[in-house]
């Protein structure tokens, strides 16, 4: 048989079991916050909450909330810190990919590694440090997107004053 495709159910059976392996009831609720975050990567917990109470209006936002928070303890999801942002959170876990942030605009994307094997950076101990065995870098790099980048004059070649 070949591997299911990346379907909603195939992700609910993959969530499921994951829960189950993790003590957790597989409820509606927690299915719910996690096909949110699978359909709006990088959302934050107010992006999630509307989009799960677009679909199960009982549940509250601190509902939503308490339930990102424990998938992440869980390893289920990722939260990920970015500057002059809430928390984002992703079902794309595991695999130490890096954010690239617009600081013009915000929106975000995925960098798949920056070297080509995880922990991707190398630390360059101070003196004096106790070294440390590295497992996980992460990494933002900031900058401007292409319309960012478009909209701003200053980053236009400058046009000589005669
Ligand atoms: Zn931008
Ligand atoms: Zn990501």
């Amino acid at each position: 048989m070949m591997q299911p495709a990346a379907t909603h159910e195939g992700h609910e059976a993959q969530w499921s079991a994951a829960l189950h392996a993790a003590g957790r009831r597989v409820t509606r609720q927690r299915l719910a916050v996690l096909a949110a975050i699978d359909r709006l990567p990088h959302a934050t917990a107010d992006d999630a909450a509307a989009a799960v109470r677009a679909g199960l209006p009982q549940i509250t936002v601190q509902s939503v909330y308490v339930v990102l928070a424990d998938l992440t303890d869980l390893g289920l999801l990722r939260r990920v810190e970015t500057p002059h942002s809430p928390a984002r959170y992703e079902t794309r876990v595991g695999d130490n990919h890096h954010h690239a942030v617009c600081t013009g605009c915000g929106r975000i994307e995925d960098v798949d590694c920056a070297v080509g094997h995880a922990p991707c950076l190398t630390p360059e101990w101070s003196p004096g440090a106790r070294r440390m065995t590295i497992q996980i870098a992460e990494v933002v790099y900031q900058g401007l997107c292409d319309d960012c980048r478009a909209a701003v004059p200053s980053h236009q070649p400058a046009t000589p004053q005669e």
